[in-house]
């Protein structure tokens, strides 16, 4: 009998004592969530965004497949987003009220539960880079405006003018708010935008960013729920996440902390736990997206929204979809 327990208990050691087993890697991204019908998008339209998605699961994938960081997967797979003008973050922002882009974004490390955000800055080509030297470089999570930018110019990155980020399609957007007096939700058409990636490496690490030009037509120094950690962008040892809608409804529901919560606390799934907190957000009375990474590897592209840009990728390849009913 004791033998029988010295046995078990060795066992026991051996097993803590093996390395954890390489995970599967795992990226997904979103581009925002909306109100758009298949009917009403071109083919060359729809094309034109899935290349973008395409490109940006590319960047993310390329990290993760040579066993890099799932911190580096999102922020290689933002960058191409920002910088692409069919999305709502960096170039191709929205514009304010008083016409200019002021950008949002956030990025999280599950592992060490570091965690970077900008609120509001100009002219910072890529503010998800500018999150992640908030991050590291800097004894802070959260700068805003002004002196976020003080500090982006002091880490030498890059700056564009602002007619870098101007997109007739979105100053079109404005000029339609300013006339109408209403500002653009997620159940608006052409809300469509931010973005967002999380992702789990080999070593079994998680990461979320997020990035956004924020709501046509805000005012005052408005900041959604991109740039705060918890609301927006999410990630701990065993969970991911990063959100997409109307961010006045994703901070009072602390969204993307609630899904990890649910996960780790209450045993749900990731579709289960996105489920119940967008639910939440309905009955307050906003809609969006989430895209949600456990640990395990298991996956969640959910939204109460028509749509969601969204793209998954792992070692058997890579997906996007734009409209309900569609994979992944
Ligand atoms: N959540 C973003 C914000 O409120 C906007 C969006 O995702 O469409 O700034």
């Amino acid at each position: 009998m004791s033998r029988l327990v010295l046995v078990l208990a060795a066992l026991l050691l051996l097993a803590l004592a093996l390395p954890l087993p390489a995970r599967e890697p795992l990226l997904l991204i979103h581009g925002g969530a909306g109100t758009l019908r298949a009917a009403d998008m071109t083919a060359a339209a729809r094309a034109e965004y899935e290349a973008a998605l395409d490109e940006a699961l590319v960047a993310g994938w390329q990290v993760l497949a040579a066993g890099g960081s799932a911190l580096d997967a999102v922020t290689a797979a933002i960058v191409p987003l920002e910088d692409s003008p069919l999305f709502n973050a960096g170039r191709g922002a929205v514009f304010t009220a008083e016409g200019r882009n002021e950008l949002d974004a956030s990025i999280m490390d599950g592992a060490s539960r570091a965690a970077g955000a900008v609120g509001g800055v100009r002219w910072v080509r890529n503010p998800v880079l500018l999150a992640r030297r908030v991050m590291e470089d800097s004894p802070h999570v959260f700068l805003a405006g002004d002196g976020a930018v003080e500090f982006a110019i002091d880490q030498g990155l890059e700056l564009k003018p602002a007619s870098w980020f101007r997109t007739e399609q979105r100053w079109e957007q404005l000029q339609r708010s300013l006339l109408t007096g209403a500002l653009p939700t997620a159940a608006d058409q052409g809300r469509f935008g931010t973005v967002g990636a999380v992702a789990l490496d080999a070593a079994g690490g998680l990461a979320a960013a997020t990035s956004t030009g924020g709501t046509t037509a805000k005012r005052w120094g408005r900041l959604g729920d991109v740039p705060v950690i918890g609301a927006g962008t999410w990630a701990d040892e065993g969970c991911a996440v990063s959100a997409t809608g109307d961010g006045e409804y994703f901070i009072r529901a602390a969204a993307a902390h609630a899904i990890c919560t649910r996960i780790a606390l209450a045993g749900q799934s990731p579709d289960e736990a996105a489920a119940g907190v967008l639910a939440e957000i309905r009955a307050l009375g906003g809609l969006g997206g989430v895209i949600v990474l456990d640990r395990a590897g298991r996956a969640s592209l959910s939204f109460s929204t028509e749509g969601m840009y969204r793209g998954r990728a792992d070692a058997a390849g890579r997906e996007v979809a734009i409209f309900g009913g569609e994979g992944p």
